[in-house]
């Protein structure tokens, strides 16, 4: 990718794009007087994910990650600006003209169990949304449909009849992507997908990630709250601090050379795998509150598709 990035052209070439993407919330009538503070959870933001491609989205809790997935796939609007799927803007459809759309991007949440729903067996869960879009078939395409699944996300089929709470938290983000890849999707948003499951869990989740990249030809949109397992999965990182992408570029531009303090600070959080070197490791602090990004700072190109934020 080079410094075309964010063009026109871009968007065109681009599966999904953002362009000055804003979200603001609060600023309603207060039952005492006055109204409540206007807080920018998304600021501007604007980026391209190429077909194929995993953009991870890092910065820390409150930044504005979930609030960008959650508008790229339409399940909230945006205070102002687009959103393009295949060049395409969706910005504002209405319910019929999106449903196309909605089969074409998913997302995966965070807490695995949080999303199941406990009445209901996983292979009834997962078999929903062909019911939905009406591509269940007959009983015994539907029950090999899902059966389908759950191999390709490495989960016995024979536990379709079980319900969530029979499932460690590893097996059930398993099923919950399971039923995300089930519409045979494009684009799949993962907010923190990884968060909540134990640390020997989560290269096997990623691996599963990068596993059904490769074979079905997927998009991802990664959120991440640091950038421990960015580098194993995502080909371009934006960095998000309170609302605003402060760097974006390729993986290896970034870990290598990052520019921006914030950034710097989150890579300095990573834990070291040679013990030598991580107990010298000195973490970088940064300190949001002198250090937030003025209204008038833009992403200014360092070239190779690296940006950063600078007055
Ligand atoms: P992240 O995913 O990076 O932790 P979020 O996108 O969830 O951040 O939130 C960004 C900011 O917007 C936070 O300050 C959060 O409190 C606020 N926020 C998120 N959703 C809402 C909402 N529905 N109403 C009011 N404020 C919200
Ligand atoms: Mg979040």
């Amino acid at each position: 990718m080079s410094d075309i990035s964010l063009s026109p052209a871009a968007a065109a070439q681009s599966l999904v794009s953002v362009r000055n993407l804003s979200k603001l919330y609060g600023g309603e009538k207060r039952f005492l007087g006055g109204n409540a503070p206007i807080l920018k959870a998304v600021n501007d933001v604007s980026f391209d994910i190429a077909p194929g491609e995993t953009l991870g989205l890092v910065g820390e809790s409150g930044s504005g990650k979930s609030t960008t997935g959650r508008i790229l796939l339409q399940l909230e609007a945006p205070s102002g600006g687009d959103i393009l799927f295949k060049g395409q803007n969706i910005t504002g459809l209405s319910k019929s003209l999106l449903k196309p759309y909605r089969r074409d991007m998913q997302i995966i949440f965070q807490d695995p169990y949080a999303s199941l729903n406990p009445r209901m067996t996983v292979g009834e869960f997962v078999a929903e949304p062909l019911d939905v879009h009406g591509l269940s078939g007959n009983r015994s395409e539907r029950q090999d449909r899902v059966a389908g699944l759950f191999k390709k996300v490495s989960l016995d089929p024979s536990f379709m009849k079980r319900y969530p709470h029979e499932f460690s938290g590893g097996q059930r983000q398993r099923v919950n992507i399971a039923r995300a890849i089930a519409l045979d999707p494009a684009f799949i948003v993962a907010d923190e997908p990884i968060t909540a499951l134990d640390v020997s869990i989560q290269a096997q989740i990623v691996n599963l990630f990068q596993d059904l990249r490769d074979e079905l030809g997927l998009t991802y949109l990664f959120i991440a709250h640091d950038l421990s397992m960015i580098r194993y999965l995502c080909h371009r990182v934006a960095v998000m601090l309170r609302g605003r992408i402060v760097e974006i570029g390729p993986c290896e531009a970034i870990f290598a050379n990052p520019q921006h303090p914030y950034t710097q600070a989150l890579l300095s959080a990573i834990p070291v795998p040679d013990p030598d070197i991580e107990r010298s490791r000195k973490p970088i602090t940064f300190d949001v509150g002198t250090n937030l990004p003025s209204e008038t700072a833009q992403l200014q190109p360092l070239g190779g598709g690296h940006f950063v934020l600078r007055s």
